[in-house]
């Protein structure tokens, strides 16, 4: 990314010059503009210039910080949201079974998608389960048979108790 900035900085510059010209363009005699002398370049018309590109930055700004504000999906969560959205993992300690999932809003009701199972018993990273076990076969947990929609809704359900707590 750090190396398409320049070239990002450059084609959006370049961009803007070609916008300037279309907007303003016709309506700049550029061959008077080359014409006249420093002393004049101070005078009403180009005053009048300055103001417009003064405009157009403003405008361009104002797009970009729109645009950034939209695209950002940090702020598309509301502050409570946020906090409840870090209740994202949870450990059981009988089974040393790590549970990741993500918090979402169905209007304001919280519930959980992308739910994972890891085994935390291995050197490591915690193992992904493939199924509903371990993938190691020697593992207590690759004997066990998680119940995917049990687990899903005894998490649902205690986020649903921390959102009505937190209200
Ligand atoms: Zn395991």
């Amino acid at each position: 990314m750090k190396k398409a900035l320049p070239f990002l900085a450059v084609a959006f510059s370049g961009f803007l010059v070609y916008l300037f010209d279309k907007i303003w363009g016709d309506s700049i005699n550029w061959e008077k503009v080359k014409s006249v002398k420093i002393g004049d370049w101070i005078s009403t018309e180009f005053s009048f210039r300055v103001y417009e590109v003064l405009l157009f930055i403003i405008l361009v700004s104002i797009i970009y910080l729109l645009g950034k504000k939209y695209l950002n999906r940090d702020s598309y969560y509301s502050k409570k949201q946020k906090k409840l959205r870090q209740f994202n993992n949870v450990i059981d300690n009988k089974t040393n079974i790590l549970f990741r999932w993500g918090v979402y809003f169905d209007y304001d009701k919280p519930f959980i998608a992308d739910l994972d199972a890891f085994c935390t018993k291995h050197e490591g990273p915690p193992l992904r389960f493939v199924g509903r076990n371990c993938p190691i076969r020697d593992c207590e947990n690759h004997r066990i048979n998680i119940d995917e929609y049990m687990v899903k809704n005894h998490i649902e359900s205690d986020l649903i108790d921390r959102w009505e707590k937190m209200k």
